[in-house]
C-alpha cells in the first residue's frame, strides 16, 4: 500500500469536499437574481409584481426589462413624450416594489427577432447573472409579445457560449427560463408548471401597478375619452376600487384555472384557500429544474 499516495489522494478529496461545501453555503447565502423581460412598459408589472415583491421580502434581485419603450401605447398621446411618460410610470412602479427597471429604446410595435436584438438581450441576461428568466410566450395576440418572447428563448442556449457575444463573460451556472401567464391555447394552451400564491403581496402589486396610470386608468392603446369616466381618471378613492376590483378578477380567474398547480405546490388546504396567483410555464429549451430546485428558486412555499 502506498501511504502517501493514500494520503495525498485523501487531502484533494478533502480540499475538494471543503470547497464544495464552501460554495454550497455560498450559494445558499447568495441572493437568487430574476431578470423578466416584457414587451412593454407594463407587461412585467402586470404579471409578475407579486412574485417581485415576495423575492425582494426576502432580499432577492429582481430587474423589468421593457422591451420597448412604449410609445404608441396610448390612444391619446405618442412619440418621444409618451415613451418617457412611461418610463416614469415603470420606474415609480419598481420604486415601489424594490426592484430595478430597465426600458429598451425600440419604437412600440416594432420588436423584430433580430441577431442585433438577441444580442442585446444575451447580454443583458448575462450581466443581471441571471438564475431565473421570465418572458412572454411566442403564442400571444401581440407580434411585440411573441417577439420579445422569440428573442429571449433564443437566448436561452446561447448565453452559455462563451464565443458568442464575447464582450460580456457567458454565465457559467445553470438558468432556469420561465414564461408569463398568457390565456392563447394555439398551438397549446399555457401549462402552469409553477403557480404562487400572492395573497400576502397582493395590495403591494397592485401599489405597483396604480403607478402605470396612462394604462391601467386612460386605457392604452384602445382606450377612449369614455375610459376615462369609467375608470374614474380623476378621483383617487374610485381609481383605487376599480383597480382592485379588476385585478381581484384577473389574478382571482388564474388561481381558479390553476387550482391544481396550487394545491400541487401548497398542499390541499393552502392550496384551497389561495385567492391570488401567478404562474409560470417552464420552458423546455433551457435549463429544466427539479422540484427541490424549483423551491430554491420560489422558496414561498411553505
Ligand atoms: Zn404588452
Amino acid at each position: 500500500m502506498n501511504f502517501a499516495r493514500i494520503t495525498g489522494y485523501s487531502l484533494i478529496l478533502a480540499t475538494l469536499l471543503a470547497t464544495t461545501i464552501g460554495s454550497s453555503q455560498e450559494s445558499k447565502e447568495k441572493p437568487l437574481r430574476i431578470i423578466a423581460f416584457g414587451a412593454h412598459p407594463d407587461d412585467a408589472e402586470f404579471r409578475l409584481s407579486g412574485c417581485a415583491a415576495k423575492w425582494t421580502a426576502l432580499g432577492h434581485k429582481v430587474k423589468f426589462v421593457s422591451v420597448t419603450n412604449g410609445d404608441i401605447g396610448h390612444w391619446k398621446e405618442s412619440g418621444g413624450a409618451l415613451a418617457k411618460r412611461r418610463i416614469a410610470e415603470v420606474e415609480e412602479a419598481a420604486r415601489r416594489l424594490g426592484i430595478e427597471v430597465e426600458v429598451l429604446d425600440i419604437h412600440d410595435g416594432e420588436i423584430m427577432p433580430t441577431l442585433e436584438n438577441r444580442k442585446i438581450i444575451a447580454r443583458l441576461i448575462r450581466e443581471w447573472d441571471a438564475d431565473i428568466v421570465i418572458t412572454h410566450r411566442p403564442y400571444d395576440y401581440h407580434p411585440d409579445h411573441r417577439n420579445a418572447g422569440l428573442l429571449v428563448r433564443d437566448a436561452a442556449f446561447m448565453i452559455r457560449v462563451p464565443f458568442y457575444v464575447p464582450d460580456t463573460p457567458a454565465i457559467q451556472h445553470a438558468t432556469t427560463f420561465l414564461y408569463f401567464y398568457d390565456r392563447f391555447t394555439t398551438p397549446y394552451p399555457f401549462k402552469a408548471d409553477i403557480a404562487v400564491s400572492i395573497d400576502d403581496v397582493f395590495d403591494k402589486k397592485l401599489d405597483a401597478i396604480d403607478a402605470l396610470a396612462s394604462q391601467v386608468y386612460e386605457g392604452g392603446a384602445l382606450g377612449t375619452e369614455k375610459t376615462l369616466t369609467q375608470r374614474f381618471a380623476g378621483d383617487e378613492i374610485m381609481r383605487k376600487k376599480f383597480l382592485t376590483k379588476s385585478w381581484q378578477n384577473r389574478d382571482g380567474n388564474i388561481a381558479d384555472k390553476f387550482r391544481e398547480s396550487l394545491v400541487k405546490w401548497y398542499g390541499e388546504e393552502k392550496g384551497n384557500e389561495a385567492k391570488y396567483a401567478e404562474v409560470f410555464e417552464i420552458c423546455e429549451y433551457a435549463h429544466q429544474p427539479g422540484e427541490a430546485e424549483i423551491k430554491r428558486l420560489f422558496p414561498f412555499f411553505d
